[in-house]
């Protein structure tokens, strides 16, 4: 009997937002996970993710350091040949930090690309990338040329074309998903036929993999807009939750601002009754930009601080009096864009093996915001989850992607709980999450599709009404759905 304990942590420094990971996995087999850089491992072997809670066995799992041309192409279609002849799952991943399995092929191949390559083209403010590689990789070929990513996740470790799949956001404003940000790519189909695909050129195929969780094809690499790099000062404003939408609106609209973000106070008490807002404005000094850092002091004693708040209220009302008065009064002042956004998933050790941490995302229209509040205050105090974090963003609307969650411009609200890796929390947290997601689709406001598989079927083809014929494309392009994860096998096939 093999067993791993595994545990990573995230510490959102510039967003002052936290999450964590943990995993507790006991099995007959060997156990991978997205971090794990093992060729041709023997079958019978299991893969997770982020969750923990996605143990799937696996057929086997390749890691890919070809560049993006001949050599890597013929690997991929002798793959997914094989795939196709054995009747198996095929699945390109990255960091494997989705937490429903949708980087996981049940009984599959799963490949992981491990090449971090990216050419400057700063006559077209653009750059190729490879699809594997990290966004680590590309702020540290974009930073020393003074050039930032348009838009990115909050956290560096992530995959790009993973997060061109899920179609994720970041905190720039004013901007949309990622791949409103993506000029073009090239993909593999399950056919093997090699395809150019940009909003000119096949246009439904480049929509349908934007936030298309690799079911369309494999992609090899993009062609990504870029942003100057800048120095940036924050400013804090702290008011009741009910007043934010109208305040980041008036951010949003503002020409000077570049970065903002949002959060709500957790503590059971009060919950989700105040809001703090930070903005980042360019300062007069745009000369000699320091190299992008990771995050800041600040940052550091956050993180601490975020781990003492489970189960301790007043550790959360001391969280909430830090982030809003002590760390504006001492706060870490000029910051450059490139460092903000430079956060890795940070690795602490919370010493508790027993409970993992899982985020939640809901995406509400401006003038949603205070039903959203109140759906909040009525479902999640009530069960019996830990809530750590809340980090509000913004998102412009995507009228592209296939599977689009903001079909309107949005507040992304960004949850993240600790859950205890127990059968009896599972059960209460998709409990909590189906309720929740049903208050604020009453609302028109949507969930967010990479993390746990806890919404019923008929949530999501409800608050994704592109949904089936995303599937009925995808059975006509994919006849053996050879290109499978769990969001297929759980949701997409019963469409
Ligand atoms: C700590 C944390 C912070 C997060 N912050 C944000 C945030 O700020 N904003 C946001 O929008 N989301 C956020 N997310 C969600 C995150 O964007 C997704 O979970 C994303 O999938 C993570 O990237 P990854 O490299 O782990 O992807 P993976 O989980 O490895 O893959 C995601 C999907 O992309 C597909 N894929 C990957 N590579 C390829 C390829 N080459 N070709 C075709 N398909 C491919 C996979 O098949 C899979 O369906 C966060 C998640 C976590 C855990």
């Amino acid at each position: 009997m093999k067993s791993i304990t595994r545990r990573s942590a995230l510490v959102l420094g510039g967003a002052a937002a936290g999450w964590a990971a943990a995993r507790t996995f006991n099995s007959d087999l060997p156990v991978l996970d997205g971090t794990t850089r093992l060729d041709q491992p023997p079958t019978g072997t299991v893969m997770n993710d982020a969750s923990g809670l996605s143990s799937t066995p696996i057929h086997k799992h390749l890691v890919l350091s070809e560049n993006a041309d001949d050599a890597l192409i013929a690997a991929i279609r002798k793959e997914l040949a094989e795939a196709a002849s054995a009747n198996r799952a095929f699945n390109v991943g990255a960091a494997r930090h989705s937490m429903g399995g949708q980087a996981i092929p049940r009984d599959g191949t799963a490949v992981t690309f491990d090449n971090g390559t990216v050419e400057i083209d700063s006559a077209s403010q653009s750059y190729r990338v490879h699809a594997g590689a990290r966004w680590s990789q590309v702020i540290a070929a974009l930073d020393p040329n003074g050039w930032s990513p348009t838009v990115m996740q909050s956290n560096n470790d992530f995959g790009v074309a993973a997060t061109f799949s899920v179609n994720a956001h970041g905190w720039p404003v004013p901007y949309g998903p990622m791949g409103a940000t993506v000029r073009s790519l090239r993909m593999i189909l399950p056919s093997g036929d090699l395809v150019t695909c940009s909003p000119e050129q096949n246009a439904d195929l480049f929509n349908m993999a934007m936030g298309g969780y690799g079911l369309v094809g494999v992609i090899l690499d993009l062609e990504v807009g870029m942003v100057s790099n800048a120095r940036l000062v924050p400013t804090f404003e702290t008011m009741a939750a009910s007043a934010f939408p109208a305040a980041f609106q008036a951010a949003i609209e503002e020409p000077a601002v570049t970065m903002a973000y949002g959060r709500l106070n957790v503590e059971r008490a009060s919950f989700f009754e105040q809001a703090l807002l930070i903005t980042y404005r360019q300062t007069d000094d745009q000369t000699a930009l320091p190299p992008a850092s990771g995050s800041g002091w600040m940052s550091h004693v956050a993180s601490r601080l975020y781990r003492t708040q489970l189960g301790n209220e007043t550790m959360k009302s001391f969280r909430w009096w830090n982030e809003t008065t002590l760390g504006p009064a001492i706060g870490d002042g000029e910051v450059t864009r490139n460092s903000l956004i430079n956060e890795p998933v940070v690795t602490l050790d919370d010493r508790n093996p027993d409970r993992t941490d899982i985020l939640h995302e809901y995406f509400v229209s401006f003038d949603a915001f205070d039903a959203f509040l109140t759906a909040c205050r009525d479902v999640i105090p009530a069960s019996y989850q830990e809530f750590l974090n809340v980090t509000l963003r913004y998102v412009a609307q995507d009228d592209q992607s296939d599977l689009s969650y903001a079909t309107t411009p949005r507040i992304a609200a960004v949850m993240s709980f600790s859950q205890e890796m127990t059968e009896r929390a599972e059960a209460d947290m998709r409990r909590m999450t189906e309720a929740l997601i049903e208050r604020i689709a009453q609302d028109g406001g949507a969930y967010y599709l990479p993390y746990r598989p806890h919404a019923r079927l008929d949530q999501l083809a409800r608050i994704y009404p592109g949904a089936a014929n995303f599937t009925a494309n995808k059975r006509e392009l994919d006849p053996q759905l050879i290109l499978r994860s769990n969001l297929w096998d759980s949701y997409l096939e019963q469409l």
